[in-house]
């Protein structure tokens, strides 16, 4: 059978891939990479760069070129038979991935090549330093018996982690109430009402169904006027998958939490860690628990003064205008939501006619090109999985292509929802391999209706830069080793600094010149409304910044005091984080940890400050930009080539110092969150 995914030579031959071509596809690379490897160990006596690792960086090259196609089209064009496909390979890949961090040989060829550095240039080197580091926490150098260990704690952790998010769902969806007059749920709006109305169809019930589910929680909390109705959501999502509220004990995640804990302790002490927080930093930005600690402390200090202030302004505000002398935590949301219609009264109605389609995204890549120097081109007739999408080149001054990228805009069935950037292939160019980086930018707008174009929502503007910041780290790359070229090898806590930075474009008068203006009249955004958007954008940011501060606070205490003989205090210590730094504290019952999949189920955990910490740096890259005019060429070109260009090359602190002339300060974060400090 010929298959499209294994015949690929250039970019993906989507209209050709079949869900009965993905597992016979991945099947055969596997087996091809590992006979290749395993026979490259044996053959190759004296291992270098070049008849070692470049050979295996491209055949781990063409397995994520193969798997990437596949991937993407499971989120934007899911069916059953390719979700099925799809996930009959993870299992498949991860244990790929599990053999070769662990394959002894492997590593010890990879030392091999590391010792003679002289032979190394710069780039080379960091791609082996970054592969030894991760043997070292995959627990390849480590003696038999520990090695065992590790593994079973590997496994044990696996189930565990796995559980806590069954658990947290089947709470979730333990969970729902019918509600069968309309009056019950007066405040939602009508977007709301419609989703509550389908969900109970979608049952088989009539009237209207609220669930814990986010789309559905979210209105609730913020908007439903009966203060029990918020009482009870509030409650039922609080103490998901624990000992208290509706389904008490029934999905309880509390031992699972204090064994997950222990169990990575165990393991970074096993790796030669004082504990899983260090071990956590070892892939990080942050170079040391202290400073880690230290940030979000000072953050804290600097912005509960103005949450405070904020909190006391709520109440007085609950109580002149509706007679509410306690505010609890599950009237926090709504009586907030009331003050800002209250002060800046923005609509997305009003604000939307300003950011048709048609003009941000020429906007934005007029924007990017005053910024870098680079152009963009549409290119017809690439080959793509669904009639809206678009293909763009970018090329630089001189005509030389840059990137290339998908652009795939508007929601439609079986599309996963939200926005992101993913990779088509790196920029990887070797003796054998030229290769530019292709990335799929996707968003779920709103498609343009009749000849009216799609109109955004500023939101909806932020999330495309956002994405776009992504999306030119991975495509502007000059980085030649794929495995630190763009975004590939970027410590986790600088990843978003691209990304952040491009918000701010969305919020300078300068720049929404170039791609803010009415569909029907052409006219730029009112002044009056740009000061009401602005004036709004850091409604509430000091309570903001004191809860981000209390998951991070508390996320990384828990691993970093971790201590045997006391067990994990998961409680104790969110207790001793909130006396610091919260300024609402909630009920006793609250068991907002026991659904805190983000750190016990998910890749943040001693990494939650990461959020923070990348917001700290893109506010600090971008005061250069406010200081020099945002868009100085110079500024710019010095972004491109010390940040956008060097992807993992170099230490993520280096490549900000060298942009910025200094380490990164907290000062311009607090001032564009409108913090006074
Ligand atoms: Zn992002």
């Amino acid at each position: 059978m010929s298959n499209p995914l294994l015949e690929q030579t250039g970019l993906p031959a989507f209209s050709a891939i079949r869900p009965e071509h993905v597992e016979p596809a991945i099947d055969a690379l596997l087996a091809e990479n590992r006979q290749r490897i395993e026979a490259l160990i044996d053959n190759t006596p004296h291992p270098d760069w070049h008849n070692f690792v470049e050979p295996i960086e491209e055949w781990e090259d063409r397995l994520g070129r193969v798997w990437s196609p596949v991937s993407h089209m499971n989120a934007v064009v899911n069916s059953d038979a390719l979700r099925e496909a799809y996930n009959a390979c993870l299992p498949k890949l991860s244990d790929y991935g599990t053999e070769m961090g662990q394959n002894e040989r492997l590593y010890a060829a990879y030392k091999a090549v590391a010792e003679n550095a002289d032979a190394l240039d710069e780039g080379q080197r960091k791609v082996l330093d970054n592969a030894l580091r991760d043997f070292h926490l995959s627990g390849v150098d480590l003696p038999a018996d520990k090695k065992q260990r590790y593994k079973e704690i590997n496994q044990e952790l696996s189930s565990l982690t796995s559980k806590f998010s069954e658990n947290v769902l089947d709470a979730t969806n333990a969970w729902s109430r019918v509600i069968d007059n309309v009056d019950a749920l007066r405040g939602l709006p009508q977007s709301a009402l419609d989703l509550a109305r389908q969900t109970a169809e979608q049952n088989e019930l009539e009237g209207w169904m609220l669930t814990l589910d986010y789309p559905s929680f979210y209105p609730v909390i913020t908007y439903a006027d009966d203060a029990e109705l918020r009482k009870d959501v509030y409650k039922a999502y609080q103490t998901r998958a624990s000992e208290q509220g509706p389904h008490a004990g029934q999905f309880d995640n509390t031992e699972s939490m204090d064994r997950i804990l222990a169990l990575r302790h165990e393991q970074s002490q096993l790796l030669g860690f004082d504990n899983y927080a260090e071990r956590s930093l070892a892939r990080k930005m942050a170079r040391s628990s202290d400073e880690v600690l230290g940030f979000l402390h000072d953050l804290a200090a600097r912005s509960k003064p103005q949450a405070e202030n904020e909190l006391a302004e709520l109440r007085a505000f609950a109580a002149e205008r509706h007679g509410v002398s306690e505010l609890e935590p599950w009237d926090i949301a709504y009586y907030s939501e009331k003050l800002r219609q209250h002060r800046y009264s923005i609509t997305q109605e009003e604000v939307k006619p300003y950011f048709p389609e048609t003009r941000v995204v020429p906007g934005m890549f007029d924007v990017v090109g005053r910024l870098y120097g680079v152009t963009f081109h549409e290119v017809d007739g690439v080959d793509a999985w669904h009639p809206d999408v678009k293909f763009y080149e970018i090329r630089d001054h001189d005509g030389t292509e840059r990137g290339q990228f998908y652009f795939d805009l508007y929601a439609r069935k079986n599309k996963r929802g939200g926005a992101w950037m993913d990779d088509c292939q790196p920029r990887m160019v070797t003796r054998n391999v030229a290769q530019i980086p292709v990335a799929y930018m996707t968003c779920n707008f709103t498609p343009p209706v009749g000849d009216k174009p799609a109109l955004l929502t500023h939101d909806e503007v932020e999330t495309l830069f956002h994405e776009f910041g992504h999306g030119l780290h991975h495509m502007l790359t000059q980085v030649d080793y794929s495995a630190i070229s763009g975004i590939n090898g970027v410590a986790w806590d600088a990843v978003e600094l691209p990304s952040q930075f491009m918000e701010n474009y969305c919020w300078e008068r300068e720049a929404l010149n170039l791609f803010a203006a009415h569909y029907e009249t052409g006219e730029p955004i009112p002044d009056e409304l740009y000061g009401r958007m602005l004036a709004a954008k850091n409604f509430q940011s000091g309570m903001m910044m004191v809860r981000q501060l209390e998951f991070s606070l508390f996320d990384f205490r828990i691993h970093r005091e971790y201590d045997p003989t006391r067990g994990a205090r998961i409680y104790e210590i969110l207790n001793e984080v909130r006396d610091e730094v919260a300024v609402i504290r909630p009920p006793e019952w609250n068991r907002f940890a026991h659904g805190f999949s983000h750190i016990f189920a998910g890749g943040y955990a001693a990494g939650y400050y990461s959020y923070k910490w990348a917001e700290v740096l893109s506010a600090d890259a971008f005061s250069l930009f406010e200081e020099n005019g945002i868009f100085d060429q110079a500024t710019g070109q010095s972004f491109l080539h010390h940040i956008l260009e060097r992807g993992g090359s170099k230490d993520a602190m280096d490549l900000f110092v060298a942009f910025r002339g200094r380490e990164p300060q907290i000062d311009a974060l607090l001032r564009h969150t409108g913090i006074a400090a």
